[in-house]
């Protein structure tokens, strides 16, 4: 069924009793071509490329719980590509193209908005740092602008410009950036998935690989066991745990990051702001709530929630730049459960086991990825080659010793 404006006509009048269900609920066969473990963004979005672009039909995702219960319905929505080293750049331009098409591909609203991200930056050497960064983006296609104080001081003077400890220089703005609705891009890919054949099976855990001579040959489940040519893994915060069912240990540690939205306001944020001299970001949903967040909370865990500290110093950070925010309400607040690669880059690659892939190491930005980070699993898939713009996430890169240290901050999955 082709969502459109038509169809919405026709159901109104009709008593909206045509509406289908937005994917099939299937019993899992005996064997699949592909079995995708993880029904997130990432996984979802595998499933739709490898069935759209390269013609597969005989896939599964299997998820352990619901569509939509990990990190891609617990992320603050930013989307962007304002990355700078040569292995991200691409990959994340790539990503921000696919999203401006999305909605009219999959037919399913996202709410694609690109409302601009903007970096405040604080001092002159990190002005220098936004210029070199900005630089990079344009050289590799994507869009920057660099604003000074008086420009902010005009578009957003809601920002403390006179007794912030921190004085804003200016910011670095990227206008293509901006948020989507999460939930609806699980949703969109799912239901565009399973329309090209995917069988999408909830509440099916995967708790084991068959692994024969080297050679994976399916997984146990909840429901089974379950054979495959090939099995992707994309479980997000549980790659370890889960890669450690098929013996391998991750260059990877699970680290949780917290969200908050506050009560709705009136339209006061055009875009997303960040701030330059401490961890908080900070933009406003559609129904008027400002959703923010800041630092993980540094330390191992797979809890989805946080705690107090870090509850304190993304509020001093949102205080820092913004004091009118102080008497806001906070409605909410949760966490989701971050694979932190040691250089804070993904990965995208195959295994040493045959027939057995890894995509993960995301940390808390594999949302903006979600379009590329399938687009290239998918290739990978079916070609057993990287995908132009992913050649670089290789699993060997730490032992190469050709690391994508975005932040140049070492191999500190922490501080990433
Ligand atoms: C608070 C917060 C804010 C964030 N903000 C942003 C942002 O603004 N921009 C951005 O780009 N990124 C952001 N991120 C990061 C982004 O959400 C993640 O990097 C991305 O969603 C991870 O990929 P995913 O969607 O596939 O993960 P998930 O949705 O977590 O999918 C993984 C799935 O695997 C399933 N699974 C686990 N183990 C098994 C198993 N054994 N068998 C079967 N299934 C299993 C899980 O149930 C889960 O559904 C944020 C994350 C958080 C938590």
């Amino acid at each position: 069924m082709r969502y459109s404006a038509f169809e919405i006509l026709k159901q109104g009048l009709s008593g909206n009793k045509g509406w289908k269900p937005v994917w099939r609920e299937p019993e899992p066969k005996a064997e699949y071509d592909v079995i995708i473990v993880g029904g997130g963004g990432h996984g979802l979005s595998t499933a739709y490329y490898l069935s759209k672009v390269y013609g597969m039909r005989n896939i599964a995702v299997l998820e352990k719980g619901w569509l939509g219960s990990g990190n891609i319905g617990r992320n603050t929505t930013i989307i962007r590509s304002n990355y700078m080293m040569p292995g991200n750049q691409p990959f994340y331009e790539f990503s921000l193209k696919l999203w401006e098409g999305l909605e009219q591909d999959f037919n399913y609203n996202a709410m694609v908005s690109q409302r601009s991200i903007l970096n405040l930056f604080h001092s002159d050497p990190q002005r220098d740092a936004f210029v070199r960064r900005a630089n990079a983006m344009i050289l590799s296609g994507a869009d920057a602008e660099l604003a000074d104080e008086a420009q902010l001081r005009r578009e957003l003077p809601f920002l403390d410009f006179d007794n912030a400890r921190f004085p804003i220089k200016g910011g670095l703005y990227q206008r293509r950036g901006g948020t989507v609705r999460h939930d609806a891009v699980a949703w969109g890919y799912a239901r565009g998935a399973d329309s090209h054949g995917v069988d999408i099976i909830q509440n099916c855990e995967v708790t084991g690989f068959d692994i024969e001579n080297g050679v994976c040959t399916g997984v146990q489940s909840s429901k089974g066991r379950i054979r495959a040519k090939k099995v992707a893994v994309c479980v997000a915060g549980s790659s370890s745990r889960v890669m450690s069912l098929a013996g391998m240990r991750l260059p990877i540690e699970s680290h949780v990051l917290q969200a908050f939205v506050t009560e709705g306001l009136k339209p006061t944020l055009p875009g997303v702001i960040t701030f330059g001299a401490g961890h908080f970001y900070v933009s406003q949903s559609d129904k008027g709530g400002l959703v923010f967040g800041g630092d993980i909370d540094g330390y191992n865990t797979y809890a989805q929630r946080g705690n107090l500290p870090v509850v304190e110093d993304v509020a001093e950070g949102g205080m820092a730049i913004m004091p009118m925010i102080g008497r806001t309400r906070l409605l909410r607040s949760w966490g989701g459960v971050m694979d932190m690669s040691m250089d804070g880059s993904p990965f995208i690659d195959k295994t040493h086991i045959e027939g057995l892939y890894f995509n993960g190491g995301w940390c808390y930005g594999g949302f903006k990825a979600t379009p590329a980070s399938g687009y290239c699993y998918a290739h990978l898939l079916a070609n057993d080659t990287p995908h132009p713009v992913a050649t670089e996430m290789r699993l060997d890169r730490f032992k190469r010793g050709h690391i994508i240290d975005e932040k140049g901050q070492g191999n500190q999955p922490n501080l990433h």
